[in-house]
């Protein structure tokens, strides 16, 4: 049986389930390649950052609506049969106000907040919140069940999948995607690359895709539990900032956020976002904290800042040459990378494999 050399750039969950899925087949031997690895925690990585939850962003009939609903099979499965994944079931409630409809989290979160949301036929237990239930100011709000993943087990774990499968994890910083070419494990040349680099995909040589762009995320991680997640359209505090709630799987306490500031590169969490991160959160839903307590009552572990690596024209999964070298781009999902990754690693892992077979046809 000859033998295919894959390089995966990128350990995050676009390439590390991209891996998993190229390392399904035997045929096939992978190397992932990252300068970040599960483990790290650094404003070049954005996976670790993640809540992460699965909230469906994407527009009624558009590809990433399409990739949303095909990913959830797989995580429902996760959460299901694999709990060692990182991965539970979580009920959401989602609370919209249309004064938010305008704003940078308004029009984020538009599809997730409509009271007929395309998802609402195969996610778990959804219902839409009568109004005589709804809190003060919110217009409409829905309920399902969703799942909640802790990144802390969930890439580790990714991982450990990929190794089980045979993959060989590398660490390198690449200054051009055709490098990768060179550094397979075994020594000889890669047949096709996959960049899966997220945010990096702007600078790196060969690729510099001016396209992407960061949506910075401020979170805050708390040994507090509410007992479900919760998430808003928006908040009085400025267009950029809302209000989500994460309990996560496993001992992996409850993300608290957020922000969603678009072309914004600070990597440090501002205090005063923070407070109001904070203030949020406790309104949103008040059994964070005992009764009568306000945020003294919050046990922080960690503050955190992370880069969605967003795309004007949405995630790039395509083929492309550069400098001789075949590659296939899976990057630019934004914030919602989790809830698209097996549906878009799967589309690469096609593009990869229309490669492969030209390949074996130019053998004959
Ligand atoms: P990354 O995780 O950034 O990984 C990029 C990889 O490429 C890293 O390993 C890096 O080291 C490597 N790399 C880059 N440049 C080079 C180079 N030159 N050489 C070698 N390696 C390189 N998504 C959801 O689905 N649900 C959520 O609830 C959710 N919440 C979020 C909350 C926050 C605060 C943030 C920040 C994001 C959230 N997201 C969520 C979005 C999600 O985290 C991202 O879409 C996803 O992590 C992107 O993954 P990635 O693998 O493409 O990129």
């Amino acid at each position: 049986m000859s033998t295919n050399n894959i390089v995966v750039v990128g350990a995050g969950v676009t390439g590390l389930t991209t891996a998993l899925l190229l390392s399904k087949n035997p045929a096939n031997e992978v190397t992932v390649i990252a300068k970040h690895m599960p483990g790290d925690y650094d404003i070049e990585y954005a996976s670790p950052w993640a809540g992460a939850s699965y909230m469906p962003f994407g527009k009624k009939g558009s590809d990433h609506a399409e990739w949303e609903r095909a990913t959830w099979p797989a995580l429902r499965d996760l959460a299901e049969n694999q709990p060692e994944s990182g991965i539970h079931f979580q009920d959401i409630t989602i609370q919209n106000r249309l004064k938010d409809q305008d704003t940078a989290t308004g029009q984020w979160s538009a599809e997730l907040t409509s009271a007929n949301p395309w998802f609402k036929d195969f996610v778990l237990n959804f219902q839409n919140l009568p109004s005589d239930q709804l809190p003060p100011g919110i217009d409409n709000a829905q309920k399902f069940t969703s799942v909640c993943i802790n990144t802390a087990i969930y890439l580790p774990w990714l991982v450990s999948r990929c190794m089980k499968n045979g993959c060989v994890f590398k660490r390198a910083a690449l200054k051009h995607i055709s490098e990768a070419a060179e550094a397979h494990h075994t020594g000889s040349k890669a047949d096709v690359v996959v960049n899966c680099t997220g945010l990096a995909s702007r600078t790196l040589g060969g690729v510099v895709d001016d396209q992407v762009y960061p949506v910075r995320g401020q979170i805050m991680i708390v040994r507090n539990d509410p007992g479900s997640m919760t998430s808003i359209s928006g908040s009085d505090d400025g267009g950029d900032e809302v209000s989500y709630i994460f309990p996560r799987a496993a001992g992996g306490g409850t993300v608290i956020g957020g922000t969603y500031q678009k072309n914004n590169w600070d990597p440090l969490p501002d205090p005063n976002f923070a407070n109001r991160i904070m203030q949020r959160a406790l309104k949103l839903d008040p059994r964070l904290v005992k009764e009568g307590q306000g945020v003294e009552g919050l046990d922080i572990v960690r503050h955190g800042v992370g880069l969605r690596p967003a795309r004007t024209d949405g995630p790039r999964i395509e083929k492309d040459q550069v400098n001789g070298v075949k590659v296939v781009h899976n990057y630019g999902h934004g914030g919602f990378g989790y809830q698209v990754s097996f549906s878009c690693a799967e589309k690469a892992a096609g593009l990869v494999n229309e490669i492969l077979q030209q390949k074996d046809r130019a053998k004959l």
